[in-house]
């Protein structure tokens, strides 16, 4: 490698807001190799599966490379200035509330900061709402109700050096991999320490728990509400902070009164003795921290549970000192960033607010804006439902898929396909949202672009470039700049990042002088040179002052009276099962990918743990409605229809099933579960309630079930179910439909596109296997059976980048008894299978850490750890563990 040529590059991970630090290396070859930076404060050189594949995800296949307008190939100009005279007439004709953004948390700040300038100070509309609606608005509403400010008070390190942690509504393990991997290091070192998990769900973050509540949906308030009066009870307030420096711990302390641990328990679904642990463990450990994310925020109630928990660290002085204090952990890797230049319809730049005149007078001040936006415009779900009915006109999508991810997705479909003008500016060229749009804008993308992220602990890290700018490529600040300055505003001719940041910089330092928490005034004046150079740090960094990694301690909060706001959040009944819609769903990630798989998809290593859409169902209620492991199930609601593989675990509760979110139209014939989800919104913070959709369950009727391999796309389309999955050299697909095919020798040549294909047909057996081969090189194999195919799935996708596939082991379906088959994949950085785990345990490799020593399998990123170890724990003794049976067949 030509190390001047190609220098290693400092920058941070695009996926969870955990906001790791990366060398990239670009290699001679077009390759990139990536590793974590031992320097970041973040991750001190940790990476996770998903950060050390990004090296796999950054080829420009599917990539948008040119604008293109109205289906057909454009310059730039003939874009830009359609975009800009559209906007421009919209407003003229229908005024500024009739055009909208939707952007992204995958936005740089810079981009963002440009986004809001635009749209709030110039277009004069607060018509801009970001993705990260979905993911945290309930905690800035929760953090603004009692601090008077979005404030996160803590850092990375309290988790760490807590004696308690108490994780709620939080997979940590496969959503912030790396914060848990720190904290599971730190109770390594610490073994006293306590972890309770609180989690409708088990999962691999409740198996490192010490105590697990698996708490009935939505029912979190009640157990909070009930800690606050059982630690006021108990005598553990801090009176002095209490009576300094807060308000309203009377009424919050009314709303429950008279809720006894019996009553909470029941309306929770708890052991009344575990709710009293709980309890007792808050009470007496100084050093608590509470982590919580999308189970939380994403919610009806999403506030409430936010000031829930935060009443409880305000009622004991458990705030911004070490060890202690609420931490919301976010879910994107500038969610905070986009919090900071206001990205949300309801904020204005750098944490001032768009109701306070004199905020908007400093902002206005300082844009030289010519017409302020002087009220909150459109929260998601309402955005979108102006886009239906017709009042917004003209709409710009940035570096977001709302087709796919928002809730009620076919309702966003039918608003995307009739508003009159649509622009999108992506990084991919086909999406659920693309279809629709006027303009396509090609944007940059991760390792192309420049400019700085926020991470959960206000830390600014710099995301650097590394890779040249594709095609006609350009960054989305540059791409605003140009349509605003084409409609004629002034103020956005910015030659580089620096000068965006440079201005924002001074913004937040503008007559702020400590009133305002969000200040990095000392990292104005950076130059180019500074800003490129920008190590980690963390905010506030005040001009001519240290910054402070907490906020609190001293209990000065930001309201009118510098005293933060206890809220009475009472206890509610849960809700009643829906007759003719019995379950629960629940939707959220898997370890492996992230949000539509737009760039996770593309890596075979990480498409090899979970490669299709699942429902993880109670044994219970599939006995219940006879559904067998592994078959395809149908989830329905007024809304919409999915169709899911059946994932039978009791780590499910009955009554709920849970879905992952990753899956959409152009990876799945029907697994976009965001169509099921109804569009009910928290009252204060707007969020919608994506964990909470009322569906039935039942069989799906397949009486044929297939696997495929294929150097192409297969001819899936018009299947009840496919599911396609990127591997060495091709694709996977899982498909299965109503009825076997009559001639299924026709049926394979159809769909993998080839002729003259060797084939077995087993008739009794009601099953087939075929495979082109193109001399020895293997084009495809298709396996089709009337049950859940039992092929290994690990031997099966190996098959397309193995030097010469047996026609053997392909129409035996099976690999040569001299090839043992792996297993479903569990460590996906090493290519570990289930089989090779357990066979090295029953060779005398006992724990997690000999398994690691035999196989390497978790000794990188560490996120398959708890798996390993449930492979290795005695079985359980209702045979209730299914899953690794059935993900042998399918998952
Ligand atoms: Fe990226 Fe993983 Fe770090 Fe999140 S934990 S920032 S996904 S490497």
């Amino acid at each position: 490698m030509d190390a001047e040529r190609f220098p290693p590059v400092a920058t941070t991970c695009p996926y969870c807001g955990v906001g790791c630090g990366v060398i990239a290396r670009p290699e001679a070859d077009g390759a990139v190799a990536i590793s974590g930076d031992a320097n970041h404060p973040a991750n001190f050189g940790r990476l996770c599966s998903k950060g050390s594949a990004l090296g796999e995800t950054i080829g420009l296949e599917d990539r948008l490379l040119t604008p293109i307008v109205d289906g057909a190939r454009a310059s730039w100009d003939a874009a830009l200035d359609r975009v800009a005279a559209t906007f421009a007439r919209t407003i003229a004709e229908h005024g500024p509330d009739s055009v909208a953004l939707y952007v992204s948390g995958q936005l740089l700040t810079e981009d963002y900061y440009v986004a809001n300038k635009w749209m709030k100070g110039f277009v004069g509309s607060a018509n801009i709402d970001t993705n990260s609606r979905l993911c945290m608005a309930s905690s800035v509403a929760g953090h603004r109700r009692a601090f008077g400010a979005d404030t996160v008070p803590g850092t990375y390190t309290d988790i760490e050096c807590a004696d308690l942690v108490v994780l709620v509504g939080s997979n940590l393990a496969w959503c912030h991999p790396v914060l848990f991997q720190r904290l599971l290091a730190a109770k390594a070192e610490r073994p006293a320490m306590r972890i309770v998990v609180i989690d409708p769900r088990q999962t691999a973050t409740t198996a490192a728990a010490d105590l697990h509540l698996a708490i009935r949906a939505e029912t979190d308030v009640t157990l909070f509400a009930g800690l606050l009066g059982a630690l006021a009870e108990a005598g553990a307030a801090d009176a002095q902070y209490v009576s300094r420096h807060t308000r309203g711990l009377d009424d919050a302390l009314a709303a429950v009164a008279g809720l006894s641990v019996a009553t909470i328990a029941a309306r929770c679904g708890l052991a009344e003795a575990d709710v009293r642990t709980f309890y007792e463990w808050v009470r007496a450990t100084e050093r608590t921290v509470t982590i919580y994310s999308q189970g939380v925020n994403q919610s009806a109630r999403g506030t409430d549970k936010v000031n829930a928990i935060i009443n409880t660290h305000l009622l004991t002085g458990r705030i911004g000192k070490e060890g202690a204090g609420p931490f919301s952990v976010t879910g994107q890797p500038n969610a905070m960033g986009g919090r900071e230049v206001g990205g949300l319809a309801n904020m204005l730049a750098c944490h001032m607010d768009l109701e306070n005149a004199g905020h908007r007078d400093i902002v206005r001040a300082h844009w030289q804006a010519p017409r302020m936006a002087e009220k909150p415009g459109l929260k998601a779900v309402d955005l979108f439902e102006a886009v239906h009915d017709g009042r917004v006109k003209a709409l710009w999508v940035m570096a977001t898929n709302p087709a796919a991810s928002m809730p009620e997705a076919a309702r966003i479909d039918e608003a995307l396909a009739r508003i009159p003008f649509l622009v999108v500016s992506d990084v991919v060229a086909s999406t659920d949202t693309l279809r629709h749009a006027h303009v396509k804008l090609p944007a940059a993308a991760w390792g192309e672009k420049d400019g700085t992220v926020t991470n959960s602990e206000r830390r600014i890290s710099r995301q650097r470039p590394f890779l040249p700018m594709p095609g006609e490529a350009r960054a989305d600040w540059a791409i605003i700049s140009e349509v605003a300055t084409r409609m004629g505003f002034a103020g956005f001719d910015y030659a580089s990042p620096a000068e965006i940041f440079d201005e924002y910089a001074r913004l937040s330092a503008a007559e702020n002088n400590g009133t305002r928490d969000f200040d990095i005034g000392g990292l104005a004046g950076l130059g180019a040179d500074g800003y490129d150079r920008l190590a980690p740090l963390q905010w506030p960094k005040p001009a001519g002052g240290e910054g402070r990694p907490r906020f609190f301690a001293n209990g000065r909060f930001y309201t009118p009276d510098q005293r933060a706001r206890f809220v009475a959040t009472p206890s509610t009944d849960p809700e009643r099962r829906a007759p003719r819609h019995p379950f629960t769903l629940n939707t959220g990630r898997v370890r492996d990918h992230w949000h539509t798989m737009t760039r996770t998809g593309r890596s075979a290593r990480l498409s090899s743990h979970l490669a299709e859409p699942f429902a993880e169902i109670h044994p219970d209620d599939a006995a219940r409605l006879g559904i067998a492991p592994a078959t395809i199930v149908a989830l329905a609601n007024p809304h919409g229809r999915a169709l899911v593989r059946a994932l039978i675990t009791d780590r499910q509760q009955t009554g709920s099933v849970f879905v992952p979110m990753h899956w959409n139209d152009e990876t799945s014939a029907s697994g976009r579960v965001d169509r099921l989800v109804t569009a009910r919104t928290d009252a204060v913070s707007g969020q919608p309630a994506l964990k909470s959709a009322r569906v039935s369950l039942a069989p799906f009727a397949a009486g044929l079930y297939g696997f495929a391999v294929s150097r192409e796309a297969i001819a899936a389309d018009g299947l009840a179910y496919w599911a396609k999955a990127t591997i060495k050299s091709g694709l996977a697909f899982e498909i299965a439909d109503a009825a076997f095919p009559d001639d299924p020798a026709l049926f394979a040549e159809r769909l993998l596109g080839h002729r003259d294909l060797v084939g077995v047909v087993d008739a009794a057996a009601g099953s087939a296997r075929f495979a082109a081969f193109d001399g020895e090189r293997l084009l495809g194999a298709i396996f089709l059976a009337r049950e859940p195919v039992p092929v290994s799935r690990t031997w099966a996708n190996g098959l397309l980048a193995a030097p010469a596939a047996r026609r053997i082991d392909i129409l035996a379906g099976r690999p040569g008894a001299d090839r043992p088959d792996p297993g479903p994949i569990i460590c996906a950085c090493f290519q570990v299978g289930a089989n090779d785990i357990i066979a090295a345990a029953k060779d005398g490799a006992a724990t997690v850490e000999a398994i690691g020593a035999r196989l390497h399998a978790g000794t990188n990123c560490g996120s398959c750890r708890s798996e390993i170890a449930r492979l290795l724990a005695p079985p359980p003794c209702k045979g209730t563990d299914h899953d690794h049976d059935e993900r042998a067949h399918s998952l």
